[in-house]
């Protein structure tokens, strides 16, 4: 069901080096016992631990649970809006541009969300920006136009030409990679499990994996993480995936801050998302800014829901058509100014130390 229904003006439409063989054959001896436990994996595919798309209930009492968002907000978001002198736009990829498929390798957003997104990055008063647990590799071959696009939830972000990675997540990339690589063995004889190196960060996918496997996967997951990464790494979860990275006090919602603080004063902040990862970068555009969760019922820091990817054009569309017209750049003095610097190709990133140096001293 969709709650889109903007009517206003055309909303149109410790140890590093890898397992020992005798360990290596203990996980494997590990999974054989489970799958003689449980004689054979179902092949039909649960929806109970992280709903793929979820279809949104109506609206609740529930303070922690986002609005559908509907045309009675509109005065809201005008008021909101009303107040910037500039607007940054972030977006998550899988699930929110893109639908999420079995496949990550095929993910791609929607045709509407690319035009929409092109539209919305031409004008002037706003700044956009990929927010995405993908490599930033990865997720800038999948969508053009932003300008921005912060990648491994945020320990890497591409501004123009430039390029920052954080530092305890350069340190420990190596720590990442020796992970993988053992889980690449130990999860082998899981039917599709995948294990994906995104070099600050490594993925398993347990989307295709028969559910009687996967907590096989978490748990053999688990156990070489915390064996191989010590304190250096963290495993969390996500839609059908665990994610493996370095244990920092940095998420998505510390690269929204980051972005907003290089943008004029009085800059709107909006972000758009669908997974437990973006609840940071929720917690940070709330409440002067929007935060827009995509599907399910769950709690969440935002203030508003939409049902899926096709709903996220229609905002997209609407802020296009009508919000950015509310924006007035001249509101604030400096506005011309930074603009200016962050056209020059600027290395904003790269004289990041004050942001990354807090990071690691939370650590
Ligand atoms: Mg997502």
């Amino acid at each position: 069901m969709c709650h889109i229904q903007l009517a206003e003006p055309p909303l149109a439409a410790p140890g590093t080096g890898r397992l020992s063989n005798d360990r290596t054959e203990r996980y494997r001896s590990e999974i054989s016992i489970q799958r003689a436990m449980s004689e054979q994996y179902p092949t039909t595919e649960p929806t109970t631990e992280h709903p793929t798309n979820e279809t949104s209930s109506g609206p609740t009492d529930d303070p922690s649970i986002p609005a559908p968002l509907t045309g009675e907000h509109l005065p809201q978001l005008r008021a909101t809006l009303a107040d910037a002198s500039h607007l940054l736009v972030c977006l998550d990829f899988d699930g929110t541009l893109a639908p999420i498929v079995n496949d990550p390798d095929a993910a791609a957003p929607t045709t509407e969300n690319v035009a929409a997104l092109a539209s919305l990055a031409a004008a002037d008063s706003v700044t956009t920006a990929i927010v995405s647990g993908r490599s930033l590799v990865d997720v800038r071959t999948r969508v053009d136009d932003p300008r921005i696009y912060a990648g491994n939830h945020g320990l890497e972000l591409g501004w123009s030409e430039s390029l920052a990675i954080h530092p305890a997540a350069r340190e420990r990339a190596t720590r990442v990679e020796v992970v993988c690589e053992t889980l690449e063995n130990v999860l082998d004889p899981i039917p599709n499990a995948r294990v994906e190196n995104k070099r600050l960060t490594g993925t398993v996918h347990v989307r295709t994996v028969p559910s009687g496997a996967r907590p096989v996967v978490h748990r053999l997951t688990r156990s070489v993480v915390d064996r191989l990464g010590g304190d250096d790494l963290k495993l969390s979860p996500g839609k059908r995936i665990l994610e493996i990275g370095p244990d920092v006090n940095w998420g998505k919602g510390d690269a929204v801050n980051l972005i907003h603080t290089q943008l004029p004063d009085d800059t709107v902040p909006i972000y758009i998302g669908d997974d437990v990862t973006d609840e940071s970068a929720f917690r940070s555009v709330e409440p002067t800014g929007i935060g827009i969760r995509v599907g399910g019922t769950e709690p969440s820091a935002a203030s508003y829901r939409v049902d899926s990817p096709n709903d996220v054009a229609r905002v997209l569309e609407w802020l296009s058509a009508s919000g950015v017209s509310l924006v007035d750049p001249y509101r604030d003095d400096s506005h011309g100014d930074r603009l200016a610097v962050q056209r020059d190709g600027d290395q904003c990133f790269d004289g990041c130390p004050k942001q990354w140096s807090t990071s690691m001293a939370n650590e």
